[in-house]
């Protein structure tokens, strides 16, 4: 019931592109508009998790993405202190398979595909307001003007964490490794090519603006983590060019869609990045929207697409903001909470990867 409408999606990025695509699939005509000069992707690496890899498959990108993710065969939370692996999550038996790719490898996956599909992509148009469409989708990204319009202006909380992002030269196990130490973590997982992604958090009370492109020195990066173990201190030093950012919590959208708006990605549901899931969530609304279009139609469709999607990105959102506290103890409790993730670990391997499969088993397409 989707088929022949005509769509606007506002924003290009994996929100937007794998929106367009699957609308595209159910036979709308689909334009995108993208404010960048280029379809291009900032940051590094990014963690397709099998609820998101499900969309991706179902958008016929399978052996596209078997070839550019490395498959992920554990997740190994590490005392960054000491430098011993606290315990180790398998995931080599996730179907379909938890992968590392490069963000820009995505994107490109993306738009080739959109491209194949007849999907219209607009460049260096920036939307101020909602274009003439049967339905206009807003994958407008954390600042996006479409939930603006929708919601009114939100306020976004300084969450009192900053981050530093960086690639480097590293081989490595194609494991994700969270270094844990208190009141930081770093995230590391290698990308193909023989780069290793490195994300570092630190609570910290100052910071005034929120965005992604703030350089920084190395030197305050390795000054914020000069008491970490060796292994990790020996990654940091290879950082040349890392940029920090403040991590900023925005609520999520109240109103999702009207009769013929949908906001899809961040623009409706921004979430700290400590599971990993923003671009996988994305995903999903993906499929989701364009299925629920596809069954009952625009009108119809949209009031359902929302009620379907709140209350599990609402629990996405929620998982992320603790983990970020479960990082980041120190003193007994730390010492408490690693004992029992070793001991979980050893006595139950399979029930962390277990206790994930609200999340990680989800299917979007179905
Ligand atoms: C450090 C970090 C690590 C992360 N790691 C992961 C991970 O491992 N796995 C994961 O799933 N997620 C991860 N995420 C989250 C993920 O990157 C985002 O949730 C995801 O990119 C959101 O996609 P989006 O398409 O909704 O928005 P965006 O990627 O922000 O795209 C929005 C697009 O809209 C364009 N745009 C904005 N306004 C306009 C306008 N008015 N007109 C036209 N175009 C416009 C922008 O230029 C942009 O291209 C991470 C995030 C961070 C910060």
């Amino acid at each position: 019931m989707i088929a022949h409408s005509q769509v606007a999606v506002i924003g290009g990025g994996i929100g937007g592109l794998a929106t367009a695509l699957a609308l595209a699939m159910q036979g709308a005509s689909v334009c995108v508009y993208e404010q960048a000069s280029a379809i291009a992707e900032v940051g590094a690496g990014l963690q397709v998790t099998p609820n998101g890899a499900r969309v991706l498959n179902w958008l016929g990108l399978e052996s596209t993405l078997s070839v550019k993710g490395l498959q992920a065969e554990a997740v190994v939370p590490t005392d960054g202190l000491s430098g011993r692996a606290v315990t180790r999550f398998d995931l080599s038996r996730q179907l379909p398979a938890y992968r590392f790719v490069a963000r820009s490898a995505l994107i490109d996956m993306l738009a080739t595909a959109c491209i194949k599909r007849g999907v219209q992509i607009v460049l260096n148009h920036r939307a101020d307001d909602l274009p003439e469409a049967d339905l206009v989708v807003g994958a407008d990204g954390i600042r996006s003007i479409t939930r603006g319009l929708l919601n009114g202006a939100g306020p976004a909380r300084f969450t009192g964490q900053v981050a530093w992002r960086a690639t480097i030269s590293a081989t490595s196990l194609p494991e994700a490794r969270i270094w844990m130490l208190p009141r930081r973590h770093v995230v590391t997982y290698p990308l193909p090519g023989g780069r290793l992604n490195m994300v570092a958090v630190q609570e910290r009370d100052d910071w005034a603006e929120e965005g992604w492109h703030h350089p920084d020195e190395p030197a305050q990066l390795r000054e914020a983590f000069s008491d970490a173990c060796g292994a990790l201190q020996t990654l940091m030093m290879q950082v040349e060019a890392p940029r920090l950012w403040g991590l900023f919590q925005h609520p999520v959208a109240r109103v999702w869609v009207t009769d013929r708006v949908a906001l899809v990605g961040d623009a409706a549901h921004p979430t700290l990045p400590f599971l990993a899931q923003g671009a996988n969530l994305a995903l999903e609304d993906a499929a989701v929207l364009a299925r629920f279009l596809s069954l009952h139609g625009i009108a119809a469709g949209l009031p359902r697409y929302q009620a379907a999607r709140k209350p599990r990105v609402m629990r996405a959102i929620a998982a992320a903001s603790a983990n970020a506290v479960n990082y980041h103890l120190s003193g007994p409790r730390r010492t408490v909470a690693h004992l029992g993730l070793r001991t979980l670990g050893k006595v139950a391997p399979d029930a962390f990867i277990g206790r994930m499969d609200w999340l990680y088993g989800f299917d979007a397409t179905s």
